[in-house]
């Protein structure tokens, strides 16, 4: 390992005194009841299990890690908690977020580059990414591409421009906010989302089916049933291995003697903690991940010294399409006024709601924008033959919703839109009844939400306390850090490309760490 990078880097004292300060204001309580404290080393009197490098979570994120570092050359132990392996990765869409020039984009004739990838992905995000992240993973993304083919996930030679992720067999599309202003001001263009070939919400099985594969044949170990619950810690600061509980409740105390890699996924089933560090996305009705996203992994990170970045944020999501009809009605909060073009990607739609907007939206649709099926998305709210009864009926403000449609129709119909310029593939007037108020807000409609916020982290996938210093022996990746996405989510695939691509890194750097004594 670098030794040299990794050491001199740190002062002990100062992390020492991370560990203080965690220890001694009670920052390792930051858990649900059964909350992660460390262990000082001490205090073990024999180690049940060894191993170089011990991976928690099986996700795309851990599986990811754990194949690099057994590749490198490490012994590699992965513990997941849950009986099965795959973590919400296997329930995903399993879209990635690739881009400036893949195969899979070349052999379509799809033009793209990593600076538009960046321009894109800076510009739609948030205040103050980490800007180093993001430039890597555009640069690296042919490559990594070609890892996940390597891997066998299986990519066909097939694109669509249809709006949301493909029910057929297509393994591009555009997955995100590129199409929609502002994002068009900042950069071309292009399809980035792959997914696997596969028809229907299947992407994400097939992805982790592909990996958990190779794992199988790399000989990595792998534990199902096993929780991590607190990290072992030297005097020196250095984690030197983990606390994990079986089924039965038993503990079994684990030496890693190169590192430990956090890949617990994110929080978003653990309430106190949604409450406390992301109360938008607490009140938002449908918790998005699998039953694992309890934090653990950003607790015993956080008990060990690490800074947490970002923990508001997340993924909230108003799935308003398809059908892509309904796109040129428009979208009010409760005082009946746009504030977003319709056509934007739900992610940035359902951020704008939950986070700007005090989680309340409506869809005012005529005709030509209803939906066409039943659908059991969005209450219906009230339903009218003027634009004016549909107002009152609704409660909106009087004379306001009447106004927003009358300035939107005027200028829609010369072809503009000039507070959102949505584009002319959405945009005419809404003149057919019947007029309908549909309820998009968070707690009515079904909007899901998962979290992005969690432990921070370098390009290696080192965790980085709060004095900017690595600590000894500690790696993690995936939903478990804040890395790649931030709020607003601007395409799909940002999570799980985050997960495989910054995994793999951080498996390939603790498998670099000198083997401790
Ligand atoms: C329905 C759905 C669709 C989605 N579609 C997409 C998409 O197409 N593209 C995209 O980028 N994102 C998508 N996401 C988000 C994405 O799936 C996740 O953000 C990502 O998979 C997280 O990966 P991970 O490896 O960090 O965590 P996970 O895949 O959740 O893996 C973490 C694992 O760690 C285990 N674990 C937890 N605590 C412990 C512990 N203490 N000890 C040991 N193991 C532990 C968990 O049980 C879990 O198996 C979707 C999410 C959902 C729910």
């Amino acid at each position: 390992m670098d030794k040299k990078r990794e050491g001199a880097g740190i002062g002990r004292r100062r992390v020492l005194q991370g560990l203080a300060g965690a220890a001694g204001f009670g920052l390792a309580t930051a858990g649900a009841a059964a909350a992660p404290a460390l262990l000082p080393r001490g205090e073990v009197k024999s180690w049940d299990i060894t191993t170089e490098v011990l991976v928690a979570g099986s996700g795309s994120a851990g599986v990811s890690a754990a194949l690099e570092a057994r590749r490198a050359g490490a012994g590699v132990l992965l513990v997941e908690s849950l009986p099965k392996l795959g973590g919400s990765s296997a329930m995903s869409g399993g879209v990635v977020y690739a881009g400036g020039g893949t195969a899979l984009q070349r052999s379509l004739k799809v033009e793209d580059s990593a600076e538009a990838m960046y321009n894109f992905i800076v510009s739609a995000g948030t205040l103050h990414p980490q800007l180093d992240k993001i430039q890597l993973y555009c640069e690296s993304s042919p490559e990594h591409f070609d890892w996940l083919v390597q891997q066998g996930v299986p990519y066909k030679k097939k694109m669509t421009s249809a709006k949301g992720l493909p029910f057929g067999d297509e393994s591009l599309y555009y997955s995100g906010n590129e199409q929609a202003w502002p994002a068009t001001e900042a950069a071309r263009p292009a399809p980035r989302g792959h997914v696997p070939g596969v028809p229907g919400m299947n992407g994400g099985r097939s992805l982790m089916e592909a990996l958990l594969a190779r794992l199988a044949e790399s000989g990595v170990a792998t534990r199902a049933g096993l929780a991590g619950r607190q990290l072992v810690v030297e005097s020196d600061g250095r984690i030197a291995g983990m606390v994990v509980e079986n089924e039965a409740g038993q503990r079994l105390r684990i030496r890693a003697s190169r590192g430990v890699v956090l890949a617990c996924g994110g929080f978003i089933h653990n309430r106190e903690m949604l409450k406390r560090y992301a109360p938008e996305l607490y009140d938002c009705s449908v918790p998005w991940g699998n039953a694992g996203d309890l934090g653990a992994g950003i607790n015993m990170g956080i008990a060990a010294g690490a800074e947490a970045l970002r923990m508001h944020q997340g993924f909230a999501i108003a799935p308003m399409y398809p059908p892509e009809n309904v796109l040129s009605g428009i979208v009010v909060n409760q005082f009946g006024q746009r504030f977003i073009s319709e056509e934007s990607y739900h992610g940035v739609l359902g951020d704008a709601i939950a986070f700007h907007q005090q989680g309340r939206a409506y869809l005012i649709t005529d005709d030509q924008s209803a939906y066409q099926m039943h659908q059991d998305n969005f209450p219906l709210v009230a339903e009218s033959a003027t634009i004016g009864d549909l107002a009152t009926l609704a409660g909106f403000p009087q004379g306001a919703l009447q106004h927003t449609v009358a300035y939107y129709n005027r200028f829609a119909s010369v072809g503009r839109d000039p507070l959102f310029h949505k584009s002319h593939h959405y945009l005419r007037p809404l003149q057919g009844p019947p007029y309908r108020v549909w309820d998009l807000s968070v707690n009515r409609a079904f909007f899901p939400a998962h979290t992005f916020g969690g432990l921070h982290t370098d390009v290696d996938g080192r965790v980085i306390n709060s004095f900017g210093d690595a600590i000894p022996g500690l790696y993690a990746a995936g939903r478990t850090v804040a890395g790649l996405p931030t709020a607003p989510y601007a395409a799909s695939g940002l999570s799980v490309g985050d997960c495989t691509f910054f995994g793999r890194r951080a498996g390939r750097s603790v498998a670099r760490q000198e083997v401790s004594a």
